[in-house]
């Protein structure tokens, strides 16, 4: 099979396209429930922040073990702003840039601090304002924490949503806003959760496994390449 970028795959699905690929998803890939693990599995939004900071260009189990490294110290932005530089830097280091996740992680707790009296505002706009944040980890806050229906685009998300043809985006904030403009309304509590399963595996980064996908027939990289 000829290797194709994600950009490759051209041409938007149709509405009806969509519904059905979405409809077979739910079918096949585990929704959301509560055992359901997400990428920042954290009830308390400020943890789901830190968390999400300290998971960029890192692996889950890297930053897994950041994350429980660095909430033994500290679990709140004026405990965490007590720690040194270099406590906070030893304890993400599994998780790899930690002198600028460090820094991060002071602006974050700052600005909670100084602006909003240490409350995490429950807003897209609110959490999109924080320093560090961007519409990935506040749409992750949004859906793990807070329980919005909102389908937050990661990296598995991002590739799987262009090759089927559910989007046409370079960026993974464009492809969360036209998931969520053409991601039918029932789909979006779920959908993240079957995205990411379904990128995880089947529609794998390197060699996806297109000859036995159940999404073969309405995939706009299949039909390109197969
Ligand atoms: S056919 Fe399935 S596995 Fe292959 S690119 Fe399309 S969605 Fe991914």
């Amino acid at each position: 099979m000829a290797k194709r970028s994600v950009a490759d795959a051209k041409g938007g699905l149709s509405a009806a396209e969509i519904e059905i690929v979405f409809r077979r998803l739910s079918q096949h890939m585990p929704g959301r429930t509560p055992t359901a693990k997400g990428p920042k599995d954290q009830p308390d939004p400020f943890r789901s922040l830190v968390s999400c900071l300290l998971s960029a260009q890192s692996r889950d189990t890297n930053t897994a073990n950041a994350t429980k490294a660095l909430f033994a110290l500290a679990t709140t932005p004026e405990a965490m702003l007590d720690l040194p530089d270099d406590t906070i830097a030893a304890a993400i280091k599994p998780c790899g840039l930690y002198n600028m996740k460090t820094k991060n992680i002071r602006r974050l707790c700052a600005f909670l601090l100084d602006e909003l009296d240490g409350v995490v505002p429950q807003t897209r706009e609110g959490l999109m304002r924080l320093p560090g944040i961007g519409r990935k980890c506040a749409d992750i806050v949004l859906s793990f924490t807070f329980g919005e229906d909102v389908i937050a685009v990661d990296t598995h998300v991002h590739r799987v949503a262009n090759r089927i043809g559910l989007t046409t985006a370079r960026s993974a904030d464009e492809t969360a806003r036209q998931l969520e403009v053409r991601a039918p309304p029932w789909a979006h509590c779920d959908g993240h959760f079957w995205l990411i399963q379904f990128g995880k595996a089947i529609c794998v980064s390197r060699r996806p496994k297109c000859e036995t996908c159940f999404l073969n027939d309405h995939c706009r990289f299949f039909s390109a390449t197969g």
